[in-house]
């Protein structure tokens, strides 16, 4: 045949996710620890690969994890999913609760996968946007949930990439305001401090999302978990792949798990960092710094694109350039790094600002025109 026949009609205008990311020395554009493993995991992982069995299936329902986060955080294991990163799970709510004539409540600007699973699995999405300090227009939302036909809602808590996190008021509220799932998403959990799991026992349509991506350096091995109650476990495992984790990254992620305790003094020094690059970055001229309580900071400021390629390719360091993004006009999102990073990252701002100032006087940034930048 010398054609293809189209894809669904729905797939038209999403674009294909470009997971290759431009190369530079320091890459603050992920939320990755920039921390590899501790030494000793590494070195017990090492022992442990001589009989590793390669050659057989991995346990469907990762078991040994399970019981473990279940033990954690006080539950049963069958209140737990452990899923390939954060990323599957988001996806496979929206297989089995989303769908053709089914609706996703957002709360952009927000994680993006939200909207594109959304959109991939036809479900239909209900925005109603944060307000211009990217806190959730509570009224709205609660005012939209009282109509009665959502099925899902999804709130990042603390939300990405705005920093932010939401009053646990809000998030009762939203939970006794509807049946629909209500899936708070605690990818930073360990740098905000804050979750919803006491509120799972009153409430059986919460969902608590987690990643071992962020604080536990681990986004190579994907592997995400909800807590939920048992009956939307049995749901969200009839539409996964049963295979989905595999052996490796189940035996990682136990391993780090249990060593978790590591961590800790870890997650202390990125949450001082991060207000390190908070500080630093209000302190230079024309640079609107939003507070976060994850492991990341965003910021605003004029030509946010191209300042973006000036720490590229004149610095050697990576941000995510959020500026396309509809609320986010002129913001960029840097991740917390480690100190050295961190100061590399400010003094190149630093720099990068003074030259714009400079080059202002006389109309041009970088011989680029100061207008119609991105
Ligand atoms: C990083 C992230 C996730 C999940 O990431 P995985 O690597 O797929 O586990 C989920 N939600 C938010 C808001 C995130 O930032």
């Amino acid at each position: 045949m010398d054609r293809i026949r189209p894809a669904r009609p729905e797939l038209d205008d999403l674009t294909q996710y470009d997971a290759r990311e431009p190369q530079a020395a320091i890459n603050l554009s992920s939320n990755e620890n920039s921390q590899n493993l501790p030494k000793d995991v590494l070195e017990k992982l090492a022992e442990n690969m001589a009989d590793f069995p390669f050659n057989r299936y991995p346990d469907p329902m990762a078991s040994k994890l399970r019981t473990l986060i279940a033990e954690a955080n006080g539950l049963d294991p069958e209140n737990v999913l452990v899923g390939n990163g954060g990323d599957e799970l988001i996806f496979n709510l929206l297989l089995a609760w989303g769908g053709p004539g089914r609706k996703l409540l957002n709360m952009p600007p927000t994680f993006a996968m939200y909207a594109i699973d959304a959109q991939m699995t036809g479900t239909e999405e209900v925005a109603v946007p944060r307000l211009a300090d990217f806190s959730v227009d509570a009224d709205a939302v609660l005012a939209r949930l009282a109509e009665g036909d959502i099925d899902l809602v999804y709130i990042a808590h603390p939300n990405n990439p705005t920093g932010n996190t939401q009053p646990e008021t809000f998030l009762i509220d939203v939970l006794k305001a509807t049946d629909a799932l209500v899936l708070v998403d605690e990818a930073y959990f360990e740098f905000s401090r804050h979750t919803m799991r006491p509120h799972m026992e009153r409430h059986r349509n919460l969902v608590i999302l987690r990643t071992f991506s962020k604080a536990f350096s681990l986004a190579a091995m994907r592997v995400g978990y909800v807590l939920a109650h048992a009956d939307v476990i049995c749901e969200l495992t009839k539409v996964r792949q049963p295979y989905s984790v595999n052996r490796f990254s189940q035996s990682v992620a136990g391993m780090v798990f249990r060593e978790r305790v590591v961590f800790e003094g870890e997650i202390r020094e990125i949450v001082r960092q991060r207000d390190v690059l908070m500080h630093g970055l209000s302190s230079i001229e024309g640079v609107e710094v939003f507070p976060s309580e994850a492991n990341f900071v965003l910021f605003r400021m004029a030509h946010a694109s191209a300042v973006w390629r000036d720490l590229l390719h004149g610095h050697d360091i990576l941000v995510r350039d959020f500026s396309r993004t509809p609320q986010l006009e002129d913001c960029l999102r840097v991740s917390v790094g480690s100190p050295a990073e961190n100061a590399a990252f400010l003094s190149a701002m630093g720099e990068i600002a003074a030259q714009r100032r400079s080059s202002a006087l006389f109309g041009t940034t970088n011989g680029e025109p100061m207008q119609g930048e991105r």
